[in-house]
């Protein structure tokens, strides 16, 4: 063979399915491509697990059954967005950039479309933790995985509201127990005194280290026969023969992929693709923020805190404090004092962590959870027959990424899939 022809042919990519973004969610996809027999490659453009997969606060929030698009979220809104601890956030030069989704959430939030739109939740919630131990399991990383429920706490809310919100967890089928304070600190003796209530949901979990996961994911995938190249995808052409191109480490030269199908699951970067492929989705994302104690405290499950919306969590490296929802798009940089907010409300919550000294002992992080206005995902198939697409995940993605690989890929490969996945289409918007 001449030369050039070699040159050619090393640089052509043999692989037949392109998944890009190596996430929770394209990593648990391309477990599910390889095991329906396909040699799989994943491009990301910043390695395993580098977007919000690598941070998350780690819980299998199963119970979280209600759409972010609530009415009640109006009357408290104002309120949330002046308080300098609040859990809400909109960068002022990103306003108006955010009025057409805040648009799209506000109609989310008539009733008809609140009812729709649980029901998608709940279809995806109630499968999720079993696909998880499912694939944990073939991957021998279920150690990383803890199923011993989770608590929401309340402290001043009095005692008819959180009734109120037991009720509402229960009479939707949610596995959930009302407990007293001291019953809650049972179970969690470093909780604080000021615990006045506590709703236990019995049925959800915590893996102990997000990123571990990811890479127990990407180390089985790679032992069974997959590829995982740093490169950046920078533009799609569909049409018979799909071609990719890309960017690849070096940086140096955009290369050209022919895969025979390609899954992009760029969480929240998915949106200029979509365009490219000729959708108008209304994918932002909202930000959210983490402080990693390396201080391992006596807890066993994750805490949400119900007036203070974030929650702690257990794990592996020491103890995530995490929540914040900030509209800020792509490009801004992270906001200063998340730190000392999530200390305010944590040490609020755990009196132990008193003792944790600000910036010294902990790491912040920002990242990206791809959010689209009706809470739900994008699954499954596109108009370019082998285009696939699951993203949108928004604040669970690690939650469902087992069960929605799953069901994509049952999409992918011309099996009927385990539910219905119209709810989740691409064709939806
Ligand atoms: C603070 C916080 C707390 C959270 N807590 C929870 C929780 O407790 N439970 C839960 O279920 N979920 C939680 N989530 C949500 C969850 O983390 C996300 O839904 C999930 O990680 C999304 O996964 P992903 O793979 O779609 O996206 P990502 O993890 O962001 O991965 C997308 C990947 O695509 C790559 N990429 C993008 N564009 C390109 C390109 N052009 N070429 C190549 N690669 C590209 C990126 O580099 C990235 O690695 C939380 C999120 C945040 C921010």
């Amino acid at each position: 063979m001449p030369n050039e022809q070699l040159i050619a042919a090393n640089d052509r990519v043999p692989e037949q399915v392109w998944v890009v973004g190596a996430g929770i969610i394209g990593l648990t996809a391309a477990l599910q491509l390889q095991a329906h027999g396909l040699q799989v490659t994943i491009i990301d453009k910043e390695g395993v697990a580098a977007g919000a997969s690598q941070g998350n606060a780690g819980h299998f929030a199963t119970s979280e059954i209600f759409p972010l698009a609530d009415p009640k979220l109006l009357l408290n809104l104002p309120k949330m967005l002046i308080d300098p601890l609040g859990p809400i956030r909109i960068l002022p030069q990103y306003f108006f950039r955010a009025l057409p989704w805040f648009s799209r959430f506000a109609v989310n939030m008539l009733p008809n479309k609140r009812l729709k739109n649980s029901n998608a939740i709940k279809g995806l919630n109630c499968l999720s933790i079993h696909a998880m131990k499912e694939l944990t399991q073939s991957c021998d990383c279920a150690n990383l995985i803890v199923t011993n429920g989770s608590l929401l706490v309340f402290e001043k809310t009095p005692f008819s509201r959180v009734v109120q919100q037991w009720h509402r967890y229960a009479d939707e089928g949610v596995p959930v127990r009302l407990l007293t304070g001291n019953e809650a600190r049972q179970l969690e003796p470093s909780l604080s005194p000021n615990i006045e209530y506590a709703l236990f949901f019995t049925e959800t979990g915590h893996t102990k280290s997000p990123k571990s996961l990811c890479e127990a994911f990407a180390a089985t995938f790679i032992e069974r026969g997959g590829e995982i190249l740093r490169a950046e995808l920078n533009d799609i052409e569909t049409g018979k023969q799909l071609s990719l191109k890309y960017t690849s480490d070096d940086g140096q030269s955009e290369r050209i992929a022919t895969p025979e199908k390609l899954l992009l699951t760029t969480g929240a970067w998915s949106k200029i693709f979509t365009t490219k492929l000729g959708y108008k989705v209304p994918l932002d994302t909202e930000r959210g923020y983490h402080l990693m104690l390396p201080n391992k405290i006596p807890l066993h499950r994750p805490v949400t805190s119900f007036e203070r919306k974030f929650i702690i969590t257990p794990m592996s490296e020491g103890t995530r404090l995490a929540g914040i929802v900030e509209f800020g798009g792509l490009h801004a940089p992270k906001s200063n004092g998340c730190s000392e907010r999530f200390l305010v409300h944590g040490k609020a919550i755990i009196p132990m962590l008193e003792n944790v000294n600000e910036f010294h002992d902990g790491v912040e992080w920002m990242g990206f959870r791809p959010s689209l206005p009706d809470s739900l995902p994008v699954l499954g198939k596109t108009k370019h027959s082998n285009v696939f697409v699951s993203f949108g995940h928004q604040h669970l993605g690690l939650t469902w990424s087992a069960l929605t690989a799953k069901l994509v890929i049952q999409q992918m490969t011309g099996r009927k899939t385990d539910i219905d996945m119209e709810p989740y289409s691409i064709e939806r918007f």
